[in-house]
C-alpha cells in the first residue's frame, strides 16, 4: 500500500524526522487562508499523487499551465492560483504511465533553501532478507539513471538483523553523503529514527529523494515517498487509515474487497488460475504461445462460488481482455465451485470473448459436465500446454 507525500511526512516526522511545516488542500478555496499560516516568503505547492517525478512531469489540460506537479510561490495569492490550476487536473509523469493522474489533494509547503540534494532509501532486500540502505549524492534524480549512468554513485549496504543498526549505519550513510561536521551526526540521528520507522510500521520502501541540506546547514526530509507490506496492514490500522482508494487501480480495489490477489496487467489474455505458482506458469506459458497475459489472478485455495463469481467480472471489466483462460487445479479448491461461479458471472455480465476452460482435480467430472450443460460457448482444454495454445489461438486466429 502507498502513502501520499503529505502523510509519509507527518508520519516521520511523529519520530522526529526534520520536514518543512505543510498544509493539505483539498479545495482551492482553503488555499490561500493555509498558505497564511506558514511562515513564507517561499511556498512549495505540491501535486499529492501516488507516483514519483511530479516535479518533472506535465499537466495534460493547458488551464494547469506549463510548469510540473511541483512548483514555488512567493506569495499567498501564487499559492492559491496554482491550486487552482492543478486541482482536478490530470499529471502526467513518467512513473503514472501515459493515461497520468487526476490530483485531488495539493500540500502546500513552506519553501526551503537547498544548498545540496541527496537521496536515501530504505527498503526490504528479498536477496539478502535484510533492510538495505541506498544512499547517494545525486539527490533529486531519478535514482534509476544514476544506478544506469554512474552506479559507483550509489552506495548500498544491509544491516545484519542479529546486531541491529548502530551508529556506524548512520555514519557510513554520512560518509556516503559527503557530510561533515555537524551534518554527520544530523544524519546518525536521521538513519536511526527511519529505521525505527521502517521496522515499527512494517514499510517495504522508504524514498527520500531528495534529502537536502539546507543553506542553513540542516538536513531536511523534502520529499517522502513510502510503501508498505500489505501482508502486515491487519496489525497497522492507523496506516491502513490512510489508505487513499482514488489513487488505485479500481480493478485490484475491487478484487482486494474479495480478497483475491489479482494485479492489473497490460496483456490480451485475462487468466483465472488457483495459487501463485499456477498462476506464474500459466502467465509464462501464455507469452511462450506469443500473447501477453492482462493480469495476475490467484482466487486462492478455498474460493467460494461469490469468490469466483466476482473474480470473472473483474477480468472480464478489462477492455484489454480478448480471451480468457481459466486453469484450475482442484485440490482444495473442488472444479464443481469453479464451474458454477464461471456460470453465475456469465449470466450477469455476459461473455463477449473467448473462453478456455482447463479444470483438473477434485470433482473435474462434475466441473467439466456443469460447463457442458450450461450451454455456454467454453473450448475445453485437457491440460496447460492445451490450454495456453487454444486460448493465444483463439485471440490471434
Ligand atoms: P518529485 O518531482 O515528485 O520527486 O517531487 P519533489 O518533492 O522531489 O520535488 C521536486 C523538486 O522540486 C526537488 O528536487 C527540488 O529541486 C524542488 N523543490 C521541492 N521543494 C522545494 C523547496 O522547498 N525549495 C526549493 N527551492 N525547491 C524545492
Ligand atoms: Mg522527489
Amino acid at each position: 500500500m502507498n502513502i501520499h507525500e503529505y502523510q509519509a511526512k507527518a508520519l516521520l516526522q511523529q519520530y522526529g524526522a526534520p520536514v518543512s511545516e505543510g498544509r493539505a488542500v483539498l479545495n482551492a478555496d482553503e488555499a490561500e487562508a493555509k498558505a497564511r499560516e506558514l511562515p513564507g516568503p517561499l511556498w512549495v505547492v505540491k501535486s499529492q499523487i501516488h507516483a514519483g517525478g511530479r516535479g518533472k512531469g506535465k499537466f495534460k489540460e493547458a488551464e494547469a499551465g506549463e510548469k510540473g506537479g511541483v512548483r514555488l510561490a512567493k506569495s499567498v495569492e501564487d499559492v492559491a492560483e496554482n491550486v487552482r490550476q492543478m486541482l482536478g487536473a490530470t499529471l502526467v509523469t513518467h512513473q503514472t504511465g501515459p493515461a497520468g493522474k487526476q490530483v485531488n489533494r495539493i500540500y502546500v509547503e513552506d519553501g526551503s533553501d537547498i544548498e545540496r540534494e541527496l537521496y536515501l532509501a530504505l527498503l526490504v532486500d528479498r536477496a539478502s532478507s535484510r533492510i538495505s540502505f541506498v544512499a547517494s549524492t545525486e539527490g533529486g534524480m531519478d535514482i534509476e539513471e544514476v544506478a544506469h549512468a554512474t552506479p559507483e554513485k550509489i552506495v548500498d549496504f544491509s544491516v545484519d538483523p542479529a546486531s541491529g543498526l548502530s551508529d556506524f549505519h548512520g555514519r557510513r550513510v554520512a560518509f556516503a553523503l559527503g557530510l561533515e561536521g555537524d551534518l554527520v551526526k544530523q544524519c546518525v540521528a536521521l538513519v536511526k529514527l527511519l529505521f525505527k520507522a521502517f521496522v515499527e510500521k512494517d514499510m517495504e520502501m522508504l524514498e527520500i529523494n531528495p534529502l537536502i541540506v539546507t543553506t542553513q546547514g540542516q538536513l531536511k526530509v523534502l520529499d517522502a515517498k513510502v510503501s508498505f507490506d500489505n501482508n502486515a496492514l491487519y496489525r497497522q490500522k492507523d496506516v491502513s487509515a490512510l489508505r487513499d482508494e482514488t489513487e488505485e487501480d479500481p480493478k485490484e480495489l475491487e478484487a482486494s474487497k474479495y480478497d483475491l490477489n489479482y494485479i492489473a496487467l497490460d496483456g490480451e489474455i485475462g487468466c483465472m488460475v488457483n495459487g501463485a505458482g499456477l498462476a506464474m506458469a500459466t502467465m509464462d506459458i501464455i507469452k511462450l504461445y506469443g500473447a501477453e497475459p492482462a493480469n495476475f489472478l490467484d482466487v486462492g485455495g478455498g474460493a467460494t462460488k461469490e469468490k469466483v463469481t466476482e473474480a470473472f467480472k473483474i477480468i472480464t471489466s478489462d477492455p484489454n481482455v480478448k480471451g480468457i483462460l481459466v486453469n484450475i487445479f482442484g485440490g482444495i479448491m473442488r472444479c464443481d465451485i469453479i464451474a458454477e461461479g464461471i456460470i453465475a458471472a456469465v449470466k450477469e455480465v455476459g461473455l463477449q470473448v473467448p473462453l478456455v476452460v482447463r479444470l483438473e482435480g477434485t470433482n473435474v467430472e462434475l466441473g467439466k459436465k456443469i460447463i457442458a450443460e450450461s450451454g455456454l460457448n467454453v473450448i475445453a482444454a485437457d491440460d496447460l500446454r492445451d490450454g495456453a495454445e487454444k486460448i493465444v489461438k483463439a485471440v490471434k486466429g
